[in-house]
């Protein structure tokens, strides 16, 4: 393989020291043969493998992730063929088998009959800024997967509640399905407050959370705190007798517990009120008013007596 530059250069020694002082890496393919007509010394520092190795582009494409091969290798082929400038990113393997990612600028040449004769690219290493985009990419994860945890009791918080209710809501919409919601208020939880303190008050919002995780049994079942001592579950697909259900294991669920509760005067543990609905919506309706709705019988549960359900 003619490693010299003289037939990319016309021996032009300022070229020639510009292009292989950079840190990028030139190279040049021969169309017809597919084969490297030029690559940069550069490429044994970055990847290991000796300049005079690269001499078809078998033997670019073999030192590729598995993974990125057919992707890039297809990619370049189309573009190439279509006479089209265009760049890739990729996984270079190096002999210790590890990977560098590698963005590809190519540039295809064409003779004066408008054919591809050959194509002049630069590698760059890029695997620095791929690691901060990834690790951004985690970050970004994190911070999403934040935004809709509750803090305290790591259940779903009120602003994740909001947007699975409006996608069941138009689901149940679409689909004519009914759609149940549950509501739940802790009995007399100021006075558990003024008793036990804010800390104990937290351990207890968090255990809570953890038993009326456990009452809901479907996979489309969701619960959320719906703010300070109140807890909602929606349930798709479900009838008010079902709902029911839950509510009613909710209640006995969060009963055994056996909480103490001395200031209650609902029971001497702590207990729960719980107001259920369902509704099937059609076009016009809001779940704002069904929210309101299922809210109005939560406060009759607790004008019953709390510790019970209205349905
Ligand atoms: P009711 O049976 O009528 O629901 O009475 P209640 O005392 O539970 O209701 P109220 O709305 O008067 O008080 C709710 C209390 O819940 C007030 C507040 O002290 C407590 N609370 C709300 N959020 C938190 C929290 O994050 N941590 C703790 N420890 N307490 C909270
Ligand atoms: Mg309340
Ligand atoms: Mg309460």
């Amino acid at each position: 393989m003619p490693t010299h530059l003289d037939d990319l250069t016309q021996g032009d020694s300022l070229y020639k020291t510009l292009l292989e002082s950079t840190r990028a890496i030139p190279w040049k393919i021969d169309w017809e043969t597919l084969t490297f007509v030029y690559i940069g010394p550069q490429i044994e520092e970055l990847l290991g493998w000796k300049q005079d190795s690269w001499v078809g582009i078998n033997d670019w494409a073999e030192r590729m992730h598995p993974d990125d091969r057919e992707r890039v290798v297809n990619f370049c082929v189309a573009q190439s063929k279509a006479g089209a400038d265009h760049e890739a990113d990729y996984r270079a393997l190096t002999p210790e088998g590890e990977y560098i990612w590698i963005r590809d600028v190519v540039h295809v040449v064409r003779n004066s009959d408008g054919q591809v004769e050959s194509l002049i690219g630069f590698m760059f290493d890029i695997t620095e800024r791929k690691k901060n985009e990834q690790e951004l990419l985690q970050l970004q994860q994190q911070l999403q997967e934040l935004s809709f945890k509750d803090a305290l009791t790591g259940i779903a918080n009120r602003r994740m509640f909001d947007e699975r209710l409006e996608a069941e809501w138009s689901d149940a919409q679409r689909h004519q399905q009914p759609l149940s919601l549950i509501m739940i208020d802790i009995d007399f939880f100021k006075q558990y407050n003024d008793i036990y303190g804010h800390v104990k008050g937290d351990s207890c919002l968090k255990k809570v959370a953890q038993t009326l995780n456990s009452a809901a049994l479907r996979s489309g079942d969701f619960l959320a705190r719906f703010g300070g001592e109140e807890f909602v579950m929606l349930l798709p697909k479900t009838d008010n007798d079902a709902a029911a259900k839950v509510a009613e294991r909710c209640r006995k669920l969060i009963f055994k517990q056996q909480i103490p509760h001395p200031a209650s005067d609902a029971s001497s543990v702590l207990t729960i009120s719980i107001g259920v609905g369902t509704h099937t919506p059609a076009r016009t309706d809001q779940a704002s008013d069904f929210i309101e709705a299922v809210d109005r019988r939560l406060y009759q549960s607790k004008q019953q007596g709390r510790n019970c359900i209205v349905r």
